[in-house]
């Protein structure tokens, strides 16, 4: 074994302080060039909290209790001032569910709506239904338009959503009306796609997150706001379990993850919205 000795040691050092001070100084040259995007959050901020204002927060999903996927981070926006409008594309008439609970669809959605509004006031956020029926909703430029015309209003400055690989058809769609949005907006909100928690039958694929949540500091907050959603209290261990997960992927106790879209490109000007007429894809910044 080769003999290591003081001035060996000291030359390894300072050979390591010297790279990572060469490599602590990239960031700083890359964040004074104006041509580059704002530098991404720091891995354990909430998205776009770098921006030091009061931001909307809007979480896009199929269903009433869709939210719990990111509860976690919802609650800790909230807790920071920002606000929080939750949209479920459906108004929670799940005819699998009705079957199970031996209830009629109309009172099924009716407790899965009252259930999600009690969930979503104890995170302090607001929730909206639409009236697009479960396992038909549509993805076509009709629903493209409607969706824009309800959420540019809003001026979203995060728009979580589901993941765009799992079963769900449902999910599928929501997350695709917010990417599309997203591309109408001119890509000026933080998009950030959520995972339904792995093990059964909504087992998403291919997620490889880029970006993860710290949420164990509402924990409890999480936990209550997930099962105020009665219905689907059975799933909480998985839900915990795949915080759990997260977290130690991450190195905390329990978190949330996501895959963030980031481009620099723009959109041509005659695809945003209101225009409907899909032309000639981004443009490379700077064109
Ligand atoms: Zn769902």
């Amino acid at each position: 074994m080769r003999k290591i000795s003081r001035r060996t040691l000291l030359s390894v050092s300072s050979g390591l302080v010297g790279a990572a001070a060469a490599a602590s100084a990239l960031p700083r040259e890359a964040a004074s060039n104006k041509d580059l995007p704002a530098a991404p959050s720091a891995a354990d901020d909430l998205p776009e909290v770098h921006r030091k204002k009061k931001l909307k927060v809007v979480f896009v999903g199929a269903h009433t209790d869709d939210w719990t996927v990111c509860g976690g981070t919802l609650a800790r926006y909230t807790a920071l001032g920002h606000e929080v409008l939750i949209i479920s594309f459906t108004p929670g008439d799940s005819v699998s569910m009705a079957d199970v609970y031996h209830m009629t669809l109309e009172d099924l959605a009716a407790a899965r709506r009252d259930q999600a509004v009690k969930g979503a006031e104890m995170i302090g956020a607001r929730i909206i239904f639409l009236k697009e029926k479960d396992l038909w909703m549509r993805v076509d430029p009709t629903s493209y338009q409607e969706f824009n015309k309800l959420l540019m209003p809003e001026k979203p400055d995060v728009v979580l959503t589901m993941w765009l690989m799992e079963f769900h058809p449902d999910h599928r769609a929501a997350g695709n009306l917010a990417y599309n949005a997203w591309l109408q907006s001119g890509m000026n909100f933080g998009l950030y796609f959520c995972e339904t928690p792995g093990g059964t039958e909504m087992q998403p694929q291919q997620f490889i997150p880029t970006h993860y949540v710290d949420v164990e500091s509402v924990k409890n907050l999480r936990r209550e706001s997930f099962l105020a959603n009665a219905l689907i209290k059975d799933e909480w261990p998985e839900s915990e379990l795949w915080a759990n997960f997260r977290g130690m992927e991450y190195g905390c106790k329990s978190a949330e993850a996501f895959v963030r879209v980031h481009t620099v490109a723009t959109m041509p000007e005659r695809n945003l919205y209101p225009n409907w007429w899909y032309w000639g894809g981004l443009r490379l910044a700077g064109e």
